[in-house]
């Protein structure tokens, strides 16, 4: 990070905003099946800009399964089924990411198609691979469009939006910011149906007061986002000290109209965890838990390791080294990280000191269930 972003209009800056990740939903990209190409001729028209300003792009676009769905005749917008949805999607992508292509080579820029899964991001090593290849194409000035490869995905692994999906490519992509595109202006502290409704302009930390404002589920019918998962996505970003707009796409030139005129909802992370930390913290597939004593919660917020001592009760199956939670004896999560320990010997040595563990265990235990510097609080 080279400058600190904390207005719309700093997105717009190459010393603050060096790489930016936006999303496109599928409500802003497709109208009765078909692509809506003029619209996103003029957006690709503003990423040419952007990129002429010298900032590196990297686009999150949805609608293949719109495209596809409408393609082969699919009813409910190819999403009635998880079946459908992975047809569609196959169909569809095909010719999403030759729009794009099509459209941003009327730039000179080339587009660079990648198809993710929750699991390539989750996995270490997969998400420091993907990572890799990110930076490779914008260095080599590419414009990587990125989707859920949807086509394989199932339920239980899948993200299912595109707006956790683009927060999770801003950490591998290591951006400066998230431009979510939505069909509102921004976040609203009531239902903005309501005419007393305000628009909040700048949000410093996703507090439970935030997430009241957001009352779930997509308005278009069309993506699968909604304001409470723009807001998952503002906390993944937050974690990893990357800013996140939400911003109206429904106009011609949404980036210009936004930026220019301060109009949208800014999200200011307010920390920035090292890279293997914020990438701990935005994992989403959680093996099981581990409840602890206050005592244990006070030393967990004053930045010490989860010792065995403290550990009340072992939640779920895990294996050593699988991401586990960290909860309070009352439910409120603490804190997510890697289990230093299997499920069966946590629940061996829950509630032991150090220095039975050996007996119990069988060997000389390790130094915490989970150590300091595997966890992030939450
Ligand atoms: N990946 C899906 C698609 O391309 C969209 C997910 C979403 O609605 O955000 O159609």
């Amino acid at each position: 990070m080279t400058g600190t972003i904390a207005s719309l209009a700093d997105l717009a800056r190459a010393d603050a905003c060096g790489r930016v990740v936006i999303k496109v939903g599928s409500a802003l990209l497709v109208e009765n099946g078909q692509p809506r190409r003029e619209w996103l001729a003029g957006l690709a028209a503003e990423i040419a800009t952007v990129r002429a300003r010298g900032q590196q792009v990297i686009v999150v676009s949805s609608g293949a399964i719109a495209l596809g769905a409408a393609r082969l005749g699919l009813a409910k917008g190819g999403r009635g089924s998880l079946a459908d949805a992975q047809a569609a999607a196959a169909v569809g992508q095909i010719g999403l990411g030759g729009l794009w292509a099509e459209l941003l080579g009327h730039h000179g820029l080339t587009a660079a198609q990648l198809l993710l899964t929750l699991d390539d991001l989750e996995d270490r090593r997969r998400y420091l691979n993907a990572s890799a290849t990110l930076n490779r194409l914008l260095e080599a000035g590419a414009v990587p469009v990125v989707n859920e490869n949807d086509s394989v995905a199932t339920q239980e692994i899948r993200f299912g939006d595109n707006d956790r999906l683009a927060a999770r490519v801003a950490q591998a992509g290591r951006a400066d910011a998230v431009l979510l595109l939505s069909d509102i202006d921004g976040l609203y502290d009531r239902n903005p149906k309501d005419p007393s409704a305000q628009m909040i302009p700048l949000v410093r930390g996703v507090t439970p007061e935030i997430h009241a404002m957001a009352d779930g589920g997509s308005g278009s019918g069309l993506g699968s986002g909604g304001m409470t998962s723009k807001l998952q996505a503002a906390e993944i970003a937050e974690r990893a000290g990357i800013a996140l707009a939400i911003i109206n796409g429904t106009y011609p030139s949404p980036l210009a109209r936004a930026l220019d005129r301060d109009i949208g909802t800014l999200f200011v992370p307010r920390r920035r965890d090292s890279g293997r930390k914020a990438w701990l913290g935005g994992r989403m597939k959680i093996k099981g838990a581990l409840v602890v004593d206050d005592g244990a919660a006070k030393a967990l917020l004053s930045g010490r390791s989860l010792l065995a001592k403290g550990v009340r009760e072992v939640v779920g199956e895990f294996a050593r080294g699988d991401v586990v939670e960290v909860r309070s004896t009352g439910g409120a999560a603490l804190a997510k990280g890697l289990a230093e320990y299997d499920a069966g010997e946590c629940t061996a040595i829950m509630g032991r000191h150090t220095d039975e563990q050996a007996g119990v265990l069988g060997y000389a235990p390790r130094s915490a269930v989970i150590h300091r510097d595997q966890m992030v609080l939450l």
